[in-house]
């Protein structure tokens, strides 16, 4: 009859959708295979990150950052610590006492607003000098004159603990006149203009860096520092004498990895989809980050937006219809993602949440949106998984273990806040590296704690060389 041959077609145009959409989402889902491979290609960049004759082309810089030990809990004092580059600036004041490992940390928040992160190198450290005097007032400390360790998370070229020059800007940060200078020099100088405060500068530090003192405090066995949040990294303690670029055989250094560069090579472009390809032409550093630009907070909710534009051209969302919204970029921050991947929230709920990012839709709609969140987010896990398994791999073979028992500190507010990420990660790296025992710690505060360990240690030992 008519009546049934309508249904008929409505079926079939429905399965007909279904698969389109199912066709896009393949697109994210990588093999046990795949993963293999991108866990061995990361280790092929580490080493040519380590090694002299190919660290000047290495998409994976493996740059040496000076620190060499873990704080002994003999670490006292009050420190100054600024954290530029995550979620927030922040100022703190943190307090160590000896002996009990014990920390206190005040602190302010900053927002530094686009015109000045996309600014003048000169306005950008004015305005970090400026939130430093605020805080100083604020916590009744003018005129004090502490040390400070400045968590500035860029990849930074360092030659000591006190030196970071900046290679070049990633996330949202694009200030003119800082790539290639000295980011300790640019602080100094912005204080001096000010004239009102001296600081003594004593460390530079990446906030993966921050982030594995702060672990390797309270866990001997922290030799990893991960950051899953607005950007992606990791650092590890290697063997001194793999270390290339740095004088001397004994003992171990922290490389901060900055394997968000990995794939700027071409080498994963058998996994990027043109989905990856729009998000990085639309970036401020486009071919640069392209595994940061798969696996970061910042990025994450930029590739579902433009996995749901394509979908809604090809008419199989949001009826068709492209709105202004949808069209604008950053709408779906990392908590919103997290929000709408909750197992705890019922589809009406996810809707009320497109409602408030400005998305009418209806409840398939919205079922739709929540699959490709999901296949975006496992991907980013399951790629985050395949580079930590390549460093505990790593870490393992270089010291010649049958089994390696490893910590790993963490922080970022994508593994924090995304409820499935952390887990998919940890599954992953125990399917790729099995003979690790790998134990993930949640650091509290890494970038300002991790800071200031690393500057009383430096502060220590700079004692130490005048005595
Ligand atoms: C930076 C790294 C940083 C990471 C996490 C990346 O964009 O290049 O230095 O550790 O973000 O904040
Ligand atoms: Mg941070």
């Amino acid at each position: 009859t008519k009546g049934a041959a309508m249904v008929t077609a409505v079926a079939s145009r429905v399965q007909a959708q279904r698969k389109q959409i199912d066709k896009v989402l393949a697109l994210f889902q990588l093999t046990r295979e795949q993963l293999v491979g991108i866990r061995d290609k990361m280790r092929v960049e580490f080493e040519y990150g380590l090694k002299r004759d190919t660290h000047p082309l290495a998409t994976v810089k493996m740059l040496p950052t000076y620190v060499c030990g873990m704080p002994d809990g003999t670490e006292k004092g009050k420190f100054l610590a600024l954290d530029l580059g995550g979620t927030n600036f922040r100022v703190l004041l943190v307090k160590l006492r000896s002996g009990r490992r014990s920390v206190r940390m005040y602190n302010k928040i900053f927002t530094i607003p686009l015109e000045i992160m996309q600014g003048t190198g000169e306005e950008l450290f004015d305005h970090i000098v400026q939130c430093i005097a605020d805080f100083l007032d604020y916590m009744g400390l003018k005129g004090a004159q502490l040390p400070l360790g400045f968590t500035f998370s860029f990849p930074c070229r360092q030659a000591s603990i006190d030196k970071g020059t900046l290679i070049e800007w990633t996330k949202g940060f694009k200030a003119t006149d800082c790539e290639g200078e000295d980011v300790v020099d640019m602080l100094r100088e912005a204080i001096k203009r000010r004239n009102e405060f001296d600081l003594d500068i004593v460390a530079v530090v990446n906030d993966t860096v921050g982030t594995m003192m702060t672990c390797g405090y309270e866990d001997r066995n922290c030799e990893v520092g991960l950051i899953a949040g607005t950007g992606s990294n990791m650092c590890y303690m290697e063997e001194m004498r793999n270390i290339e670029l740095v004088e001397g055989d004994e003992g171990k250094m922290c490389i901060n990895t900055e394997w968000g560069g990995f794939g700027d090579n071409g080498c994963l472009d058998d996994i990027r989809t043109q989905y990856d390809k729009e998000v990085d032409e639309g970036s401020l550093n486009p071919g640069k980050q392209r595994y940061e630009k798969m696996t970061s907070g910042m990025y994450l909710g930029e590739i579902v937006r433009q996995i749901l534009i394509d979908l809604t051209k090809q008419g199989l969302l949001f009826r068709g219809q492209i709105s202004e919204r949808l069209r604008t970029r950053g709408i779906f921050e990392t908590k919103f993602l997290s929000q709408i991947e909750s197992d705890r929230l019922a589809l009406l709920q996810v809707r009320k949440i497109l409602q408030q990012l400005g998305l009418d839709s209806t409840c398939e709609d919205s079922i739709v949106v929540k699959e490709v969140c999901g296949a975006v987010s496992r991907r980013a896990a399951e790629l985050y998984g395949a580079g930590l398994a390549a460093i505990v791999e790593k870490r393992r073979e270089d010291q010649g273990f049958e089994h390696l028992k490893i910590t790993v500190g963490v922080d970022g507010t994508l593994y924090k806040l995304h409820p499935h990420f952390s887990r998919i990660l940890q599954e992953t790296v125990k399917e790729l590296a099995p003979r690790c025992d790998v134990t993930f710690m949640l650091s509290e505060d890494g970038s300002g704690k991790g800071a200031a360990l690393i500057t009383a240690v430096a502060k220590r030992l700079q004692q130490a060389r005048r005595e």
